[in-house]
C-alpha cells in the first residue's frame, strides 16, 4: 500500500488558499513529487497537477450545507445532442446525483468544482471513460476507509486529457481497482476503474470535466433531458450511444 497523499488538506483549506487551478504553488508540488515516487502516477507531473488541486478541493461534506444555487445561476449547459461525453458509468446502470453543479456545499459556484458531479454509487461499481483521450495521471494506493486515511482529497483518482483540450477526473475509486496506465489511449465507454470510499466519507464518484483546472458545464448525449445540468436528488440511465 503507498503511503497516505500530502494532498488531505480538509476542503475548505484548501479554498480559503486561494488556489485557483491555474497555478501549481511549490509548497504544494513537492508534496506531489514526493508522493510520485510512493505510488502515485502523473504523466508529466505539471499537467496532471492542476486535476489534483481541483480534486483536493473535493466534495465537500465538512462544512454546513447551504442552499444550492438557482438554475438561472449555473450554466448555461451545452446542447445535449451535440454533447461529446457520455455518463462515467456501463449502458445500463442507473445511478442518483447525490451532489450537483452549483451545489452550496463542495461544488459549490464560485469553486473549481462548480461543474463537478457525484454519483451515488456503491464501492465497486464500474466507471467508464466519458469519452476517448490518453489517461495522464492516476493514483490508486488510497485506502477505501477514509478513517484510516484521516483527511480529504481525491483519494484513488483517474484523469484523461481529451483531444479536445478538455480532461475528465474520476476520483475516490476503489483501491487497488484503476484499470489503466499512464499514456495509455482508451476508448468512450471502456472500463477505467471501479468506484469507492477512498478520501471521502460516503461511496460516490466524483466526475468532471476540466478546462485549466476549473470544471466545466457539461452535459451527456446518453441520458434523458437535462438542459440544466443534471438533477441533484435524480436518477439517470446511461443509454445506448
Ligand atoms: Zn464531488
Amino acid at each position: 500500500m503507498s503511503t497516505q497523499m500530502s494532498t488531505g488538506n480538509r476542503p475548505e483549506n484548501v479554498l480559503s488558499s486561494g488556489i485557483s487551478g491555474d497555478a501549481m504553488p511549490a509548497s504544494l508540488l513537492s508534496p506531489f513529487a514526493r508522493v510520485a515516487k510512493q505510488g502515485l502516477r502523473l504523466a508529466p507531473l505539471g499537467l496532471a497537477c492542476v486535476w489534483l488541486v481541483s480534486l483536493v478541493a473535493g466534495c465537500g461534506g465538512g462544512g454546513s450545507p447551504t442552499e444550492p444555487d438557482t438554475p438561472a445561476q449555473c450554466g448555461p449547459y451545452p446542447d445535449q445532442l451535440d454533447s461529446p461525453w457520455v455518463l462515467p458509468y456501463p449502458v445500463g446502470d442507473s445511478y442518483a446525483v447525490v451532489q450537483g453543479n452549483c451545489d452550496g456545499r463542495g461544488h459549490a459556484a464560485g469553486t473549481t468544482n462548480q461543474y463537478a458531479y457525484d454519483f451515488g454509487m456503491p464501492t465497486g461499481s464500474a466507471v467508464v471513460a466519458t469519452g476517448s483521450g490518453v489517461v495522464v495521471g492516476l493514483e490508486e494506493g488510497e485506502s477505501n476507509d477514509k478513517a484510516v486515511k484521516g483527511s480529504w482529497g481525491a483519494g484513488n483518482f483517474v484523469t484523461i486529457q481529451h483531444p479536445n483540450g478538455l480532461s475528465s477526473a474520476y476520483a475516490h475509486l476503489e483501491q487497488w481497482s484503476v484499470l489503466v496506465e499512464i499514456g495509455e489511449f482508451v476508448s468512450q465507454g471502456q472500463l477505467i476503474a471501479r468506484s469507492g470510499n477512498s478520501g471521502t466519507y460516503n461511496p460516490h464518484l466524483h466526475f468532471g470535466v476540466y478546462a485549466s483546472g476549473y470544471a466545466t458545464a457539461v452535459t451527456f448525449r446518453n441520458t434523458r433531458a437535462h438542459p440544466n445540468g443534471l438533477v441533484l436528488g435524480e436518477v439517470y440511465t446511461a443509454e445506448g450511444y
